[in-house]
């Protein structure tokens, strides 16, 4: 008998029958709130009308045409609808169909625009499990180890973490910015830095917002030094930190803009934006991919987009986020377990420690299990594993977030 290899172990015991909102059906007969929607990836819900309808009209229209070949009407509708959203400047797009892929293409460019060979990346960020993507991942080990040797020229500069360093923000920003002009002048040298790869919001890493004086920081350094500034949006952008791109919140441009995830609302879909001049010194044909920019999946990104923009799902990710916040501060108030709350929008995270404040992975395992016992589906993040994070649809009503956070109150 064949099965699904158990190293790919399932947080619940759900077999997930249908999805519908931000409700899955599981086989047992119950219904679970899903407030991990797919690891952020169905935005507008499991199974938004106007998603299915959309990718049903395409699958019966033109399911695949391969862009090197021909292009088709979703991929050309998508550009133009991505081009409304997209930071100003960056106005050409290539696609994949992960973040993974969109990591490496966004790497490949840097490189090949730059003529340099090194990467840094912030420490804790993920970029995906590919040799390259996890050559840049440092949000855990188990990425990176058993399978080297890794891409070489990748160098790791801090992340202003100030919970975890026990410091104010200020001062984790200071520290942070100095040690990554410390490493510019002892491990990278500006001549040979490409990039600086950094999520907005860490995501695997523990759901640590970035801010405006690091993120600045990072752009004047990169102007500076002619070093591209790459923010990977897969986890955050489209609506999911209650501002449609996460570096909204933070008043900074980059030179390339990774997005996947909730783009699509499920179908897989990445891409990466750039300045045309910038985009142009990839050398032709090193870009691409068999199934990148698929008609169906740029059908439902096209709707997907359509959805966030007339249903306000930017404004209720906020408003929502804003509720659900104030929900987890009340549970964690109440408990010893919780050191910290966290996050941006409708991506926000409680981390379980210790009395003396170490990190606790096995009270958070427990209360993970004790909220699917409760109906409530949620995910655990950060090195540690000790991080239970909270990312519901973003069609997620008052009613729902009052649900969840009374699930999650008698799990704690
Ligand atoms: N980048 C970020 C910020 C992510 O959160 C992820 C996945 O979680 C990736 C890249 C990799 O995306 P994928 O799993 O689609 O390859």
């Amino acid at each position: 008998m064949t099965r699904l290899s158990e190293h790919l172990r399932q947080a619940t015991p759900v077999v997930a029958e249908r999805g519908e909102g931000v409700h899955l059906y599981g086989t047992d007969g119950r219904r679970y709130l899903d407030f991990t929607a797919g690891i952020g990836v169905t935005s507008t819900g499991h199974c938004h009308p106007r998603v299915v309808a959309a990718a049903q009209e395409q699958v019966a229209t033109l399911i695949h045409g391969q862009y090197t070949t021909v292009l088709h009407r979703p991929l050309q509708r998508l550009v133009e609808k991505l081009g409304s959203v997209l930071p100003e400047g960056l106005d050409s797009l290539f696609f994949a169909n992960s973040g993974s892929e969109a990591v490496e293409a966004a790497m490949r460019l840097a490189r090949q625009a730059t003529g340099r060979p090194n990467i840094v990346v912030a420490h804790g960020g993920f970029h995906g499990r590919t040799v390259a993507a996890a050559s840049l991942t440092t949000s855990g080990t188990k990425i990176r180890t058993g399978f080297g040797p890794l891409m070489a020229g990748v160098a790791i500069t801090p992340f202003p973490n100030a919970y975890h360093y026990g410091w104010d923000e200020e001062t984790a920003t200071r520290f942070a910015l100095r040690e990554f002009d410390h490493l510019l002048q002892t491990v990278s040298d500006p001549d040979d830095t490409a990039a600086i790869l950094v999520e907005p919001v860490l995501g695997e890493g523990g759901y640590v917002p970035a801010n405006t004086a690091f993120l600045q920081g990072l752009r004047e350094r990169a102007d500076r030094h002619g070093i591209l500034l790459v923010l990977d949006e897969v986890q955050t952008g489209v609506g999911r930190t209650g501002r449609f791109w996460g570096h909204d919140h933070f008043g900074v441009r980059p030179d390339i803009l990774i997005t996947a995830k909730g783009l699509a609302s499920g179908f897989p879909l990445s891409g990466i934006a750039a300045p045309e001049a910038l985009m142009h010194k990839a050398r032709p044909g090193s870009q691409g991919g068999t199934y990148g920019g698929n008609a169906v999946a740029c059908a439902a990104a096209v709707a997907t987009l359509e959805v966030v923009e007339e249903e306000g799902l930017v404004a209720n990710a906020a408003a929502m986020g804003a509720r659900l916040r104030s929900g987890l501060e009340d549970v964690a108030a109440k408990t010893e377990a919780i050191g910290d709350v966290r996050g941006l929008g409708l991506m926000l995270a409680s981390e379980f420690t210790t009395p003396d404040g170490e990190p606790d992975a096995a009270t958070a395992v427990r209360a993970q299990q004790a909220a699917a016992d409760e109906g409530l589906l949620l995910l655990l993040c950060g090195p540690w594993g000790n991080v239970v994070r909270m990312i519901p649809a973003l069609v997620v009503d008052e009613g729902q977030i009052d649900d969840g956070l009374r699930a999650w109150a008698a799990a704690v």
